[in-house]
């Protein structure tokens, strides 16, 4: 049998959508591939004198709507169809939550923690130097992804604005605040994620307090944890590349934000406070009210999904659930708030910093909140409505909310009947 693609598993999302649409063939014959994908070889001078050679791409996977956006990710498996299945996703995302965007990605196959900090800013800065004509504040505008941060974005501006000779703010988002970021724009994912699950707790009959796991303690996950303990809920589960920890009476945040902020796992902080050892296999399958994957692909599929206890999964990663494990889901009656919904925090703060390059005008940070509230609000209500009119899942909802947008925009450009009478 043949092996299916990333990509392939993704594009099985856009026939389910299309099914409850009516759209013209031309906006799936566009939607199939990507429009540019473009492979480079980096090489940096190592600190040893030697040089080195990295595989890197750009895809720019649909502009109808607008400029490209979407991250960078540093990861040694990276690989072209998971850059172009991420940024198939980013088209989607950016149209769910009705930013003036298409989507694009990109990658660079490294590990980045074999790297000195300063060979890690030569193969940022010689990411710029290849895709300097790719990307541009109107054309495809890059931002952090796992593995990258504000950093490096720091001086990927850099590098563009010595290439063009004039600084450019808006060319790429998530940079440090003083090189112009956006208050709000470092906890962004994980936030938007939560106004989502406490806007529609309502609907979705959650209980008060939630015991919830979180399988991947990076960015997006601490910000969720930090955020719904705040706010009263449990965190009773945490996971890393390392490893997995547990403790039915909640995980203590402090414990956990200082191993990773210390560069350690949150494994290290086993034996303090009630922390058990977990199995990090186990993890998905732990007795929660909310589970959110906050890690990498594919990390629930058709082997483990019937171990998924949670009443309502959050995801946080891009799509942490394969085809097969969504439909076992869905018949065991778990609820999936899908990622280009339940992530998109992330890239609607990456929108709004961008806005404020353009203008040179920067707002506050309870102005980021209050819209970025707003935003997830609004396009969460829209989904769950089409999704019970239509008695389908949250994640076609959100595809045929989206595909609808880029439908129009794709149709607007003349259909079959505008030129055949
Ligand atoms: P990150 O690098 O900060 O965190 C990733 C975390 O996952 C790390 O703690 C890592 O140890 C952990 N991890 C890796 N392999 C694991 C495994 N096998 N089991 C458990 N944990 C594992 O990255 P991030 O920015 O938090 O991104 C996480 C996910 O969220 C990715 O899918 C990313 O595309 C998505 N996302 C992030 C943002 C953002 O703004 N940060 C926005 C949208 C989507």
């Amino acid at each position: 049998m043949q092996k299916h693609s990333l990509l392939d598993h993704a594009l099985t999302r856009l026939d389910e959508a299309a099914a409850h649409l009516k759209v013209d063939p031309d906006v799936i014959e566009k939607l199939k591939f990507a429009r540019e994908m473009t492979k480079v070889r980096l090489m940096i001078r190592m600190d040893d004198g030697s040089r080195k050679s990295f595989i890197a791409w750009r895809c720019r996977y649909d502009d109808t709507r607008g400029p490209t956006k979407g991250g960078i990710r540093f990861h040694p498996s990276s690989t072209a169809d998971e850059v172009e299945t991420l940024a198939f996703w980013m088209t989607f995302k950016c149209a769910v939550m009705n930013l003036p965007y298409g989507g694009g990605k990109g990658a660079v196959q490294v590990d980045p923690r074999k790297l000195s900090k300063t060979e890690l800013e030569r193969l940022s800065r010689s990411y710029i130097q290849a895709f300097a004509r790719t990307i541009g504040p109107d054309r495809d505008i890059p931002a952090p992804d796992v593995y990258t941060n504000s950093m490096i974005m720091g001086w990927m501006a850099d590098e563009y604005a010595q290439i063009v000779g004039r600084t450019e703010p808006a060319v790429i988002t998530g940079k440090p605040l003083a090189l112009g970021g956006s208050l709000g724009r470092d906890d962004a994912t994980g936030r938007g994620g939560y106004y989502l699950v406490q806007h529609l707790a309502g609907d979705l009959g959650l209980d008060r307090p939630m015991r919830v796991a979180i399988q991947g303690f990076g960015n997006a996950g601490q910000h969720i944890a930090r955020l719904l303990i705040a706010d009263g809920h449990k965190v009773i589960a945490a996971s890393d590349s390392e490893g997995a920890v547990a403790c039915a009476s909640g995980l203590d945040i402090e414990a956990l934000l200082a191993a990773k902020q210390g560069g350690r796992s949150v494994v290290n902080t086993i034996g303090h406070g009630g922390h058990e050892a977990l199995a990090p296999e186990a993890l998905h399958g732990v007795d929660c009210d909310l589970l959110v994957p906050a890690a990498l692909e594919s990390m629930i599929d058709e082997s483990n999904a019937h171990e998924v206890k949670a009443k309502l999964v959050l995801e946080l990663a891009n799509g942490p659930i394969t085809p097969e494990a969504d439909t076992i889901l869905a018949n065991n009656g778990v609820i999936v708030l899908p990622d280009i919904l339940a992530n998109a925090g992330g890239v609607t703060v990456s929108y709004f910093e961008w806005v404020q390059g353009r203008q040179g005008f920067y707002w506050t940070l309870e102005e980021v909140h209050d819209r970025l509230r707003k935003t997830m609000e609004r396009e969460g209500r829209a989904i769950w409505e089409v999704s019970r009119g239509k008695g389908i899942t949250m994640r076609t909802a959100a595809y045929v909310h989206a595909l609808g947008r880029l439908a129009e925009a794709i149709e607007a450009h003349g259909t079959q009947s505008f030129f055949v009478s």
